[in-house]
């Protein structure tokens, strides 16, 4: 069995091919259009979706050897996303499942990062916690099947994503500012600064204070030293970092301690943080976690963690007809 998935949620476009469970290749075109903007632009995205997915498609049935008429189902990303961008992969999935006359999976593209799992070894067990970082969602996830799951805290505002990125664009670093706060926060003292962290009940989160704390702290600074940006880059970038990651893994042990589940995955964009992996393995060592950490090419967006998703659900025999549609705030 071959399954063609896409993924066209926001500024990727990727595509893979799963052969009886095995995802075979892991096809992506990035857009580097938005880096000059600032942040993604819906309409830009939605155009370049539509230039790179037959060339996207084409290399991913290459690379696994096989024919579009080989392909026995197609799947694609429902939600959540940027609309525009949602339905260049919606749209492509109805024209091959109507062409080819073969049946449609659909996959919510949050399920999928946590089922990016699954692809290679070591797979976690049921139940597990799983913390998803993104850019566009913070949820700690209590996962006890495939395709059973339940969030048990989110963020009220920002994603933690969306703080990196944020924060790189105060200090006039270009987006995504996410892996450069962790590139210079490595040559930097995490203790130096230092911003404090929100306080929400339970395991909840939320991001949107620590933004404004960074943007007028450095807007007090620059007054007094126009250059202190560019002087403690590094010590600036390892506090910010340190700072979002407390957060992160305070609330990640409240939800071990009030589950009981000691087996804790990371899962999202931000799962590719250096600080965010190391502090998550340190802490497990502590507690004695065992603990998942995806692949770099599994953290971001990609279409092999749409093509595992979409084996379980073949499996399950969860199909849609041409009546479905691209869904924004798809919930799971
Ligand atoms: P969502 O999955 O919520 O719809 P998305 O698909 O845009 O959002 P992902 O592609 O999963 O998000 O992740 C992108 C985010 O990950 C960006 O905010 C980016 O800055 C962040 N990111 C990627 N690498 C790192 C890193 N090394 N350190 C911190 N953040 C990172
Ligand atoms: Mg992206
Ligand atoms: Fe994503």
């Amino acid at each position: 069995i071959h399954i063609l998935a896409i993924e066209s949620s926001c500024d990727e476009t990727a595509a893979s091919v799963i052969s009886d469970g095995k995802v075979v290749n892991n096809i992506i075109a990035t857009q580097d259009i938005h880096e000059k903007y600032g942040g993604v632009v819906p309409e830009l995205a939605s155009r370049v979706h539509q230039q790179n997915i037959v060339p996207v498609v084409t290399e991913a049935l290459k690379q696994a050897n096989i024919n579009i008429s080989d392909v026995n189902a197609v799947a694609f990303t429902r939600g959540p996303g940027l609309l525009g961008s949602l339905l260049v992969g919606v749209s492509f999935a109805k024209g091959l499942s109507l062409a080819r006359n073969i049946p449609m999976i659909e996959v919510n593209h949050m399920q999928a990062h946590i089922l990016a799992h699954f692809i290679d070894d070591p797979k976690p067990e049921f139940p597990f916690i799983c913390l998803t970082v993104s850019g566009g969602h913070t949820q700690l996830v209590l996962v006890r099947e495939f395709l059973d799951m339940e969030i048990i805290g989110q963020t009220k505002d920002d994603a933690v994503g969306e703080a990196f990125d944020k924060a790189a664009k105060i200090m006039g670093l270009p987006y995504p500012g996410g892996p450069l706060i962790d590139k210079y926060a490595k040559e930097g003292d995490p203790e130096k600064y230092s911003f404090p962290p929100a306080e929400i009940p339970g395991l909840d989160f939320s991001f949107s204070g620590i933004k404004t704390a960074i943007l007028y702290f450095l807007r007090d600074e620059l007054k007094g030293n126009p250059e202190f940006i560019n002087e403690n880059l590094n010590d600036i970038c390892a506090g910010i970092q340190q700072s979002l990651i407390n957060m992160l893994m305070d609330k990640l042990r409240k939800a071990v301690k009030q589950t009981g589940i000691n087996r804790v995955a990371l899962a999202g964009g931000v799962s590719a943080n250096s600080g965010l992996r190391s502090a998550l393995t340190s802490e497990a060592e502590r507690k004695g976690w065992q603990t998942f950490i995806p692949a770099f090419e599994y953290c971001t967006d990609n279409a092999g963690m749409i093509a595992m998703a979409a084996w379980y659900k073949y499996q399950a025999n969860e199909f849609v007809d041409l009546s479905v549609s691209a869904e924004p705030r798809l919930k799971f």
